[in-house]
């Protein structure tokens, strides 16, 4: 396969970025070798600039759902912005996507629109914060949250611990704020409310965790996190930047019927432009400025151009069987891969949705970070680069999951599941 376009195209952009990327994880260090610059996507094809092609499952990380390039995504946003990208004044495009979204999700009454997930949750805690009175964070080890300090925190030793901080430049005196327990472990749970009960402002959990492979969680377990935080005067967020619009409209909140405080989105929301949002009850929602006194505030925040590509995508995601038939195809593709695990019975595949995750592993479940198996990733390294070689473009990392778009055909996921097949077979 020639690659040498990306490879120059890499060896300019260390020049300008550090690594050469303007997010880690393009930078393929999981897997090795040099990232794939792309050209250009169409529905669930996109081109490097070597002009190879590619079925694609990354989806610029989940933001895809109706594939790239989608026909009724661009035609609103050029009929927005040939009048004019943005104007710092309300425009009408904000109240009809919220609209959208509010008419159709019973969970949350009130909503603010940010620029991205690692905003609308860092401005969640806040809120929380803001609304309890109170300073501490709980959240679990296997989660993300986006790059704010209170959330780059990963757990220590113990069953209940402060964190340390996952990355340099984040104060001790923050992570001392931050709270980090294993996902699937309510005793855990039950001990760090003795220890801090009236000072955890928020419990904070990607209801689906989908950062960390997919640790997907049983609904009893988060029935149990909505029980403990109602009796202790602790607001629980559900984190569904991943999960919003992609599990069903209502995304996690809906799928398991479950009602947090405060529910942050991002990704699908904005029809891949720069979009976040939170939202809640009214009475919480009332503490943001300038009705209350929590501060938060954006320059873009509600752009008309971004708010017509959430617009036409949300408005393609309530059409009836939407969500069944992008199920219906992951699990055709998940049960083709499945089929090759009689001769390597090495690996298994999770699903929820649309969105499916190949650990290495012979576990049936894996419901915590621990879980994982760190030396297993050297399986996924294998496959990655027989699959690129195939035309399958994955997330480059073992921990990453695969998205389906309403665009992959049939074909596509014949296609995929016969390069899988090849690729596994390099297995030893
Ligand atoms: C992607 C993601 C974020 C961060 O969103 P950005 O738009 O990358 O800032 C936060 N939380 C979850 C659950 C995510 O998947």
């Amino acid at each position: 396969m020639k690659n040498s376009n990306s490879a120059q195209l890499f060896e300019k952009a260390k020049n300008y970025f550090p690594g050469g990327v303007n997010s880690p994880v393009r930078a393929f260090r999981s897997v090795g070798g040099t990232p794939l610059f792309i050209d250009k996507g169409n529905g669930s094809h996109v081109w490097d600039a070597d002009g190879n092609e590619y079925i694609d499952y990354c989806g610029s990380w989940g933001p895809l759902i109706l594939g790239h390039a989608n026909k009724k995504v661009l035609s609103a946003v050029e009929k927005t912005m040939y009048n004019g990208t943005s104007f710092g004044a309300p425009t009408r495009l904000e109240n009809e996507l919220a609209e959208l979204i509010l008419g159709n999700n019973p969970f949350i009454e009130k909503l603010r629109f940010v620029s991205s997930g690692t905003e609308a949750v860092m401005s969640a805690i806040r809120l929380a914060r803001g609304f309890t009175g109170r300073n501490k964070v709980l959240k679990f080890e296997g989660c993300y949250h986006g790059h704010s300090d209170s959330l780059l925190v990963k757990a220590g030793s113990g069953l209940v611990t402060f964190g340390n901080t996952s990355s340099a430049g984040v104060p001790e005196s923050f992570v001392n704020e931050t709270i980090v327990v294993s996902l699937n472990n309510k005793k855990a749970i039950e001990e760090a409310f003795v220890q801090f009960n009236n000072q955890i402002a928020c419990v904070i959990i990607e209801p689906i965790p989908a950062n960390n492979g997919l640790l997907l969680q049983d609904k009893e377990y988060l029935q149990f996190l909505r029980d403990v935080c109602t009796k202790n005067g602790t607001l629980l967020i559900f984190d569904e930047v991943i999960s919003g619009f992609r599990i069903g409209f209502t995304g996690a909140a809906g799928f398991y019927n479950i009602s947090p405080d405060i529910i942050t989105y991002g990704k699908i929301i904005g029809g891949g432009f720069p979009v976040g949002m939170y939202g809640a009850k009214k009475e919480i929602m009332s503490s943001i400025s300038p009705e209350g006194n929590v501060y938060q505030a954006g320059t873009l925040s509600g752009n008309p151009v971004a708010m017509s590509a959430g617009i036409a995508q949300l408005t393609e995601c309530l059409k009836p069987n939407f969500y069944k038939n992008l199920e219906d195809k992951t699990s055709k593709l998940v049960h083709g891969l499945k089929s090759f695990n009689i001769q390597h019975s090495t690996f298994n595949i999770f699903q929820i949705g649309s969105i499916f995750w190949i650990a290495f592993t012979d576990k049936n479940k894996i419901q915590c970070a621990e879980d994982i198996d760190a030396d297993s990733m050297k399986h996924f390294r294998v496959i990655y680069h027989e699959l690129l070689e195939k035309g399958i473009y994955l997330g480059p990392s073992g921990y990453e999951v695969g998205f389906m778009s309403e665009a992959h055909t049939d074909e596509d996921i014949d296609k995929t599941i016969k390069a899988f097949g090849e690729a596994f077979s390099k297995l030893n």
